[in-house]
């Protein structure tokens, strides 16, 4: 008997995770059988699973907020993409080997460019959020040649941090030597025009919590996108839609994306993500 793929996303919250229902519709284009679960970790016990998970005959995780920067340190080899974001979306076996990579920011770009027809080349973008998610898709978002991008945070330091650390690896490359990237605080951001705003921050994680920006953030603003995936719009998408933005989407296609980059490492086959991108809020 062929032995079932074991996979699972972690995370904290996980129950909203819409991952099994993604990876089990590759698995069906593929017609390869898995078993995917969602699971609930603590920082304290993350290094354990992990390691129990892999040693039990698991095949890959993918792992969500906010364990992506503490994952790092779990895997025994890293790709180049992860040890520039610094981040970890994906883990699997190789060889006995705990290896790392991200696939978010390489998501990202696919839902946004090649999905959603939306080209940010020569765009000035600002990134609200200074975690892993930022951390995932910074790299990304600057080998697309925007014309800045400027990192904005609740604690002003981590953004700083960031920026120093993206700036100078986007003048390493010879695509991006002309960007910037910088931090700006919260209260800075109404003296700046934006072409895109993106929400990574976990704020629409937690419907209690509230991100208080002002509405004048978009006031030039052509796209909006909450990273965040949900069924009605978040908070930072209505407050877009209210400033007129004309396309605010959610992190369904990127979601999808990230996962069909998540399985080819898994599994060898690259899945087909139209329909399912197609059937988002169903
Ligand atoms: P994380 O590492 O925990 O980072 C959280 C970020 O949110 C930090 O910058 C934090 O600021 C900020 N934050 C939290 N509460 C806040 C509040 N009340 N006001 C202002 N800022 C606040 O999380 P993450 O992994 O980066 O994930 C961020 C979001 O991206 C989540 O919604 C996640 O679902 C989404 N995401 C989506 C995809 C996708 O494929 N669509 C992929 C990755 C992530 P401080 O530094 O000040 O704490």
């Amino acid at each position: 008997m062929v032995k079932k793929i074991k996979l699972a996303v972690i995370g904290s919250p996980i129950s909203h995770s819409r991952s099994p229902e993604i990876h089990q519709e590759f698995a069906d284009q593929a017609g390869i059988d898995i078993e995917f679960s969602k699971v609930e970790l603590s920082k304290s016990n993350l290094d354990d699973w992990v390691h129990s998970f892999f040693l039990d005959g698991g095949k890959g995780l993918s792992v969500t907020l906010p364990f992506k920067e503490d994952c790092l340190s779990l895997a025994d080899e890293i790709s180049d993409r992860a040890e520039i974001t610094k981040a970890i979306n994906v883990l699997f076996n190789s060889k006995g080997k705990i290896l790392g990579d991200c696939t978010d920011g390489v998501g990202l770009v696919k839902d946004l460019t090649i999905n959603k027809n939306q080209s940010i080349k020569e765009k000035s973008i600002l990134v609200i959020g200074a975690g892993g998610a930022s951390r995932g898709i910074l790299p990304s978002l600057l080998e697309e040649a925007p014309k800045s991008v400027v990192v904005a945070n609740r604690t002003v330091e981590k953004a700083e941090r960031i920026a120093k650390e993206f700036s100078s690896k986007a003048s390493q490359t010879s695509k991006s030597s002309n960007l910037i990237a910088s931090s700006l605080s919260f209260e800075a951001l109404k003296d700046f025009e934006f072409d895109v705003v993106i929400n990574a921050t976990s704020v629409s994680t937690n419907p209690s919590q509230n991100l208080n920006l002002d509405e004048s953030v978009f006031r030039n603003t052509s796209l909006a996108l909450d990273l965040y995936y949900s069924q009605a719009f978040t908070p930072f998408m209505d407050l877009a839609d209210r400033a007129k933005v004309p396309t605010v989407i959610d992190g369904w296609g990127m979601l999808v994306e990230q996962a069909a980059e998540s399985f080819l490492l898994w599994t060898g086959f690259k899945p087909d993500t139209a329909e399912l991108i197609a059937k988002h809020g169903e």
